[in-house]
C-alpha cells in the first residue's frame, strides 16, 4: 500500500503531467506508421490530398501543437494521412485523418514507409499480415526517438518536488533539486538516444 504522502505525490504528479499537456502513450518514441507523440485533433480526410479550408485547420494545428511526430514548427505543413495509405489500401474500410508534417518528417517517413512497401507488398501474405508488417516498419528503430527534446510536462517532477518536497527544506534548495532530478532525466533520454542510432 502506498503511504499518504506517496499518494499525494502520485495524485499530483498525474494531474501536473496532465495539466502540463502530457499524455501517457506520448512519453513513447512516435511510430511513423500512426499518430505521434504531438498528434492532436486529427481532421477528417479521404485517401486524396489535403485541399481546402481543411489545409488551412492543419495550418492552425500545426502552429499551436507542430508536426505530430517530432514537434516541429518549421516552415509549412503536410497533410499526413493516418493511417498510411499504403495501410489504408489494404483495408476493407479505412477512416482516414489527417495529421500535420514538418517537411522532414514527411520526407523521413515516405522513404521508410515508400520501401517497406515495395518488400512487403511483393509477399504472398494475407493482407492483415501485411498491415501488421507495414505498421511495424515504421516504429521500432525506425520510429523518432525523441531524446533530449525538452518538453514542457518533463517539469511534472519539479511541481512535485517543489510542492511536496521535504518540508524542512528551502524553497531554492527545492528548485536546486528538481531541477537537477529533470536534467538527469534528459540525461537518461539523450543516452539512450545514442544507444539507439
Ligand atoms: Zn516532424
Amino acid at each position: 500500500m502506498l503511504s499518504s504522502p506517496s499518494c499525494s505525490r502520485c495524485i499530483l504528479g498525474l494531474g501536473a503531467f496532465k495539466l502540463l499537456g502530457g499524455r501517457f502513450w506520448g512519453i513513447a518514441p512516435s511510430s511513423y506508421a500512426g499518430p505521434g507523440s504531438y498528434a492532436r485533433n486529427p481532421i477528417p480526410a479521404t485517401e486524396k490530398y489535403i485541399q481546402g479550408q481543411r489545409k488551412v485547420e492543419l495550418g492552425n494545428i500545426y502552429k499551436r501543437y507542430g508536426c505530430h511526430v517530432c514537434g516541429s514548427k518549421v516552415g509549412n505543413p503536410v497533410g499526413d494521412h493516418n493511417p498510411p495509405v499504403s495501410i489504408g489500401k489494404l483495408m476493407s474500410n479505412p477512416t482516414y485523418a489527417f495529421y500535420p508534417h514538418c517537411g522532414s518528417c514527411s520526407n523521413h517517413q515516405g522513404g521508410i514507409m515508400g520501401s517497406a512497401s515495395n518488400e512487403i507488398m511483393e509477399l504472398q501474405l494475407p493482407n492483415w499480415k501485411k498491415i501488421r508488417l507495414l505498421r511495424a516498419a515504421g516504429g521500432g528503430t525506425n520510429a523518432y526517438n525523441h531524446g533530449f527534446q525538452p518538453r514542457i510536462y518533463h517539469l511534472t517532477g519539479s511541481i512535485c518536488t517543489i510542492l511536496l518536497g521535504n518540508p524542512n527544506d528551502s524553497l531554492p534548495g527545492k528548485i536546486i533539486d528538481s531541477c537537477s532530478i529533470t536534467l538527469q532525466d534528459f540525461k537518461k533520454r539523450f543516452q539512450s538516444t545514442l544507444r539507439r542510432k
